[in-house]
């Protein structure tokens, strides 16, 4: 398959979608941002091309990476609740589906514990790992433990990090995005 051989030219710069801007306010740090469905990178006036290539390229890339783990899925969510009711609870949640949910404005999570059904918020999906894992393992003990009494939280704190996800949680209420 004979494909065209692209030289390094300049034709595929800067890439689709994106806008580059110099700044003579900037000195050394260079900023991206969305705006629309494009991307706009701001970076110092004074750069090279050698320079700008390197800067955009690199923080193209940390937003995509960004981007990946937004987009986390409902399947990724549901594998997670198994795994940690296995690793954490000892299998005994009962699971029925597990999905991120848009309409949680002042929850983390929910459950329904006829049907095992958990819902978490999609407000979630920015925050590290540990911080989900440890709403989805407090949703998870509620299939099998109503309320919130010291059987409750025997179960809810053993995921790793519970203590420092609830200061997490308590202080993105307040602070974090809505
Ligand atoms: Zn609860």
């Amino acid at each position: 398959m004979p494909r065209h051989n692209t030289p390094a030219h300049h034709g595929d710069w800067p890439p689709e979608g994106v806008d580059i801007i110099r700044s003579a306010r900037r000195t050394r740090t260079v900023q991206a941002r969305h705006k629309g469905d494009r991307i706009e990178v701001r970076i110092p006036a004074r750069f090279t091309a050698k320079q700008e290539r390197d800067a955009v390229g690199e923080i193209l890339a940390k937003l995509a990476k960004k981007s990946t783990s937004q987009r986390a899925s409902d399947e990724e969510l549901l594998a997670r609740a198994h795994t940690l009711n296995r690793t954490v609870l000892g299998g005994r949640a009962r699971i029925g589906s597990v999905r991120w949910a848009s309409n949680h404005n002042t929850q983390w999570g929910s459950c329904t514990v006829s049907t095992g059904d958990i819902r978490i918020s999609d407000r979630l999906k920015d925050t590290p790992d540990w911080v989900v894992d440890a709403v989805l393992v407090h949703e998870l003990v509620h299939t099998y433990i109503p309320g919130h009494g010291p059987d409750f939280w025997e179960q809810a704190d053993k995921v790793p990090h519970a203590e420092r996800a609830k200061g997490y949680l308590e202080a993105y209420q307040r602070f974090g995005p809505n």
